[in-house]
């Protein structure tokens, strides 16, 4: 077999890939891990992470992924910042393939994850992380009495804000139409909150802020790094094009998430959504061989926590399933 052969390949390096990683790397399967276009994955656009067990105090996102690398570092698992842009599952060994060079494996996990769906506005990248987040149960916490919008009308948007009136002063769900996609429960519920707000017909055309050390000097909060602090939004109606600006301290997207599975469209089932089919209380795909982990199998929780685990899940099945092929 040549290099370029591994026992296990696993595309995506979130926590789903990572852990995937470490545990493969303690059975001493080799894993070789792709980490893709966004090494560290979702938690690196993210600040602070208080709800991942272990860490008393927080831990920063881009750290606790850092953490997790060199965790299955440690036991032999081996990294490559590239980007797997074909496979070809129809055969064994399977290929992947990234620009030029094939890689073929006897296992692959996938846990290339999901993203945000962002509005594609540049000022939403501006702030990713200062202001802007696209998880309100990641960030919620941190504007406490802060006023704050919720963008979309889905059941995400519904449920988001409902989340962030735990913390907020006062919540607005910015929505482009009268319609919404949201359940009739969910809607119900976020009309029913006296925190919760509608503008509707309306769209974010921009994002304002000022630079954090000038917001932290008038005691507005944000921290000394000198990036910049979401302070309002500029919103068009989308039926009077009037413009109007809102002050606020923080903007959560709400308008979906698309899991990442171009790659394995016509390959690997998958939900019309996109999201990944893995048999009940497994990880196993519909190809034998193939697993997959995390945010891009999974629509309901979407948590580190959740992916960790089901990275685990993976490694596991990859490490019975090959021992019963006698690899
Ligand atoms: P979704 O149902 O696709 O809703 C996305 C919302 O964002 C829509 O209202 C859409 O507006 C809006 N939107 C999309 N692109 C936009 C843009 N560029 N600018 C402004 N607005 C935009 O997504 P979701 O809310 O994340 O829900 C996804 C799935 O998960 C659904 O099946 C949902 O039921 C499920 N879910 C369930 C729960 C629960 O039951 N607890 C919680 C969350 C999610 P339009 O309506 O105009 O297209």
């Amino acid at each position: 077999m040549s290099d370029n052969h591994k026992k296990v390949i696993i595309i995506g390096s979130g926590p789903a890939g990572f852990t995937a990683a470490i545990y493969a790397a303690r059975a001493n399967l080799n894993p070789f891990v792709f980490e893709g276009n966004q090494p560290g994955g979702q938690l690196t656009i993210t600040t602070e992470v208080e709800n991942y067990p272990g860490f008393e105090h927080g831990i920063m996102g881009p750290e606790l992924m850092d953490v997790m690398r060199k965790q299955a570092k440690r036991f032999g698992a081996e990294f490559e910042y590239k980007y797997i842009d074909k496979v070809d599952l129809s055969s064994r060994p399977f290929k992947l393939i990234s620009g030029k060079e094939t890689y073929t494996a006897d296992a692959v996990i996938v846990a290339t994850g999901a993203s945000a769906k962002l509005l594609g506005i540049p000022s939403e990248q501006e702030y990713m992380g200062f202001g802007v987040s696209a998880c309100a149960t990641c960030d919620g916490f941190f504007f406490k009495e802060q006023e704050v919008i919720v963008v979309g009308g889905g059941d995400s948007a519904m449920e988001e804000a409902n989340y962030l009136t735990k913390f907020a002063s006062k919540v607005t769900i910015v929505h482009r139409r009268e319609g919404f996609r949201a359940s009739q429960i969910m809607l119900d519920r976020a009309k029913k909150n006296p925190k919760i707000e509608f503008r509707l017909n309306e769209v974010v055309e921009e994002i304002l802020g000022k630079p954090a050390r000038q917001s932290w000097a008038e005691g507005a909060g944000g921290n000394e790094n000198g990036r910049k602090m979401v302070t309002g939004v500029r919103l068009r109606n989308v039926k009077t094009n009037n413009i109007t600006e809102m002050k606020i301290d923080g903007i959560f997207m709400a308008i979906g998430h698309k899991p990442n599975t171009e790659i394995f469209k016509g390959i690997l089932d998958m939900e019309e959504s996109g999201y990944l089919k893995v048999k009940t209380g497994s990880t196993y795909t519909n190809i034998d061989g193939i697993f997959a982990a995390g945010d891009v199998a999974d629509k309901t929780y979407r948590q580190a926590v959740t992916a960790a685990g089901m990275g685990c899940m993976a490694a596991i099945d990859a490490e019975r399933w090959l021992e019963a092929q006698a690899m």
